[in-house]
Parts: C-alpha cells; sequence; structure tokens
C-alpha cells in the first residue's frame, strides 16, 4: 500500500483507490533536513542515522533510525509528489501525495547517493585485501566482504569479516537455499593467504620454472604458425574439390555419387576447421605469454626486493600480477594463480565463522 510514509499524514476516502496523503510537518521538515544532509554537505545514509537519532528525531513507529530506513526515505520518488501504487505493474496514482521537496532537489540526492555508493565501493576495495580475489567452492560465488557488528552487554565491537552471502543456488549446482559456506574473519584469512604469497614470491625456484614454461610456449609459435598454414592450405584444397564436384553434377554425374562425394567434402571441412581453432588459440595464448613474461620478470625482481615491507597498494597489486583467487570451502582453503600455488592448499581446525 502507499499509505505509511515518513512526512506525511493519511486520510482514508470511502471510494475506491481512495485515500489521500497530507503533509505531516513535524515529520516533512526532517524530510527536508535529510535531504539537504545528503546533497549539501555529503552526508552518508549511516552518518544522517546516527545525527537523527543524536537529535533524538522520532520515528514514524518509535524505533530508531537505521542506515536503511534513511536511505529508503531519500530514494523515494513519493517525496516530490509521485505516488506509486505497486500490486504488480506500478501505477501512478495523481494527486495522492502533496511534495515535500522539489525534483532538482531529488534528483541531486540520487545523484549522491550513487557518488555515496561508488565512494564506499572504492574504501571497501582499500580496506579488504583479498576483495574480489575469493570465490565459494560450494556454490562459485565470489565471497564478499562485510562488516560484522557483535553487541556485548558492555560494548559493540565492529570486524572485518568475508562470507558467503549468496541467496540462490547455482543454476547447475544442488538445490539450497542458501549457501551454508563457512565465513572467515579478515584478518586470519589474509594473513594465511599473503603467508603462502610470500612463500612463493621468495621462492625463485618457482618462479624461474614458470617463466621457463612460458619461454617454451613462445618457441612453439613459429612450428604452430607452419601447422596453421598447412591446415589452411588444405581448407583450400576442400573448396576446390567442391567446386569441381558442382561441376560434375552440371555434366550430369549419377546424383547418389555427388552427394556422397558431397558430404565426404563437408566433413573434411568440419574437422580441418575445428583444428584450426586449435591452433589459433595456442598462437594467442603464445602471444600473450611473450606479452606478460617481461613484464612478470621485472615485476618479480621488484617485489622480492622488498617482501617484508610492501604495503597495502602493492599487495593488491601482487594479488593482481599473480592472478590470485581464494577458493574457501569450510575450513579449507585453498590458493591458485599463475604460479603453482594450489600445491599449498591450507587445511585449518574449524574456528570461527
Ligand atoms: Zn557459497
Amino acid at each position: 500500500g502507499y499509505s505509511k510514509l515518513y512526512g506525511c499524514d493519511y486520510i482514508k476516502v470511502s471510494e475506491k483507490n481512495g485515500g489521500r496523503r497530507i503533509i505531516n510537518e513535524n515529520e516533512a521538515q526532517w524530510v527536508r533536513k535529510m535531504f539537504e544532509w545528503l546533497v549539501n554537505d555529503g552526508m552518508t545514509c549511516r552518518g544522517i542515522a546516527v545525527k537523527l537519532n543524536s537529535l533524538q528525531v522520532p520515528t514514524k513507529y518509535n524505533n530508531y533510525w537505521s542506515r536503511k530506513v534513511v536511505h529508503q526515505i531519500l530514494s523515494n520518488v513519493a517525496y516530490m509528489g509521485v505516488t506509486l501504487y505497486k500490486q504488480g505493474e506500478p501505477i501512478e496514482l495523481p494527486d495522492v501525495t502533496p511534495p515535500i521537496i522539489d525534483k532538482a532537489l531529488f534528483e541531486a540526492a540520487q545523484k549522491q547517493l550513487r557518488r555515496n555508493f561508488e565512494k564506499a565501493s572504492r574504501n571497501m576495495r582499500r580496506q579488504y585485501l583479498l576483495h574480489g580475489h575469493i570465490r565459494c567452492r560450494h556454490c562459485g560465488k565470489p565471497y564478499r566482504a562485510q562488516i560484522q557488528i557483535q553487541h556485548t552487554k558492555s560494548n559493540t565491537y565492529h570486524y572485518r569479516r568475508y562470507a558467503c552471502l549468496c541467496a540462490k543456488p547455482a543454476p547447475d549446482g544442488p538445490p539450497m537455499k542458501r549457501c551454508h559456506n563457512k565465513g572467515w574473519v579478515a584478518d586470519r584469512l589474509e594473513a594465511l593467504v599473503w603467508t603462502q604469497i610470500e612463500r612463493i614470491l621468495a621462492d625463485p625456484s618457482i618462479i624461474v620454472a614458470e617463466i621457463e614454461k612460458q619461454r617454451q610456449c613462445i618457441g612453439d609459435v613459429s612450428h604452430l604458425q607452419t601447422e596453421l598454414g598447412h591446415i589452411e592450405r588444405q581448407l583450400k584444397a576442400v573448396d576446390r574439390g567442391q567446386a569441381q564436384l558442382l561441376d560434375w553434377a552440371i555434366k550430369g554425374f549419377p546424383e547418389y555419387l555427388v552427394v556422397s562425394e558431397n558430404k565426404k567434402h563437408n566433413a573434411k571441412r568440419e574437422s580441418l576447421k575445428v583444428q584450426k581453432a586449435d591452433i589459433e588459440q595456442n598462437i594467442r595464448a603464445s602471444q600473450e605469454a611473450a606479452i606478460t613474461l617481461p613484464k612478470l620478470e621485472r615485476y618479480v625482481e621488484l617485489i622480492r626486493e622488498r617482501l617484508s615491507k610492501l604495503d597495502f597498494e602493492t599487495k593488491r597489486l601482487a594479488l593482481e600480477m599473480l592472478d590470485i583467487t581464494v577458493w574457501i570451502d569450510g575450513c579449507n582453503v585453498e590458493v591458485t594463480g599463475i604460479f603453482p600455488i594450489s600445491d599449498y592448499a591450507i587445511v585449518t581446525p574449524q574456528m570461527d565463522g
């Protein structure tokens, strides 16, 4: 329904789709302030909620202000006088809600909400070392970074956490309501994973082996290109054969012969095309290796020199360069990446989560 709106009172009218809102000035003054705090002062929804609570502004139902409620208000079109009746397709009802703020302020507010969201995402990446690098072994979805709030009698604690927060099962996964894979305290998981990364970066033999493997890959390119040329010539031969066949058909050769020959040509072409795609893919992989190799060599040199005193951004870059994915399966943590890190699966005793 559209009856309960902070900033307005509701008047019942005894007709179909009846009911009107009138401005409740006690509440409406706070709605205007909320929009102004957002647009003029760039405050966050959480900040606004804290401020409203500290000013002891009553909510409609005598609750505390939460970030979520503030966000709902600041993104509700009703405050510029648009009433959407949402039962199935939303219908706009005219003359139900009087505007509390104008359209320009509302639109500025939506822009600021987006800016706040983007800034929060940037801060999130800045704060969480493994953000974007963790995946759930159970459902395949990325783990998300979150702040866990824990209340005790005397205090409230905030701590950083990674968890699989997916609500839906994977399309090809087992049917389940929600993924129950273990959540990890961020400090602990980050320390665990970074220890493994450090070991890889500090061990020249692993790096040399990988670089050597990529070198061999590059060496193969000329051989692959010769093979590709061979396949392309065979494909042209098939085309010529089919043209010849058409010629025969016109000259009145028996139809069954022409049809069966044509089938052979088509089968040959299909198989050649598969081989060609395969070789082309290998060539691309080799060319990519040729590009990443010098970059990787320089990078590894740089990292090794100052491994013990890396800052957050450099560590993030290391995770990118090494293409690190951390797979979580309960207490089992597996690190995969450009180096054969998967040999270093970590199994830990059940503790948090
Ligand atoms: Zn999951």
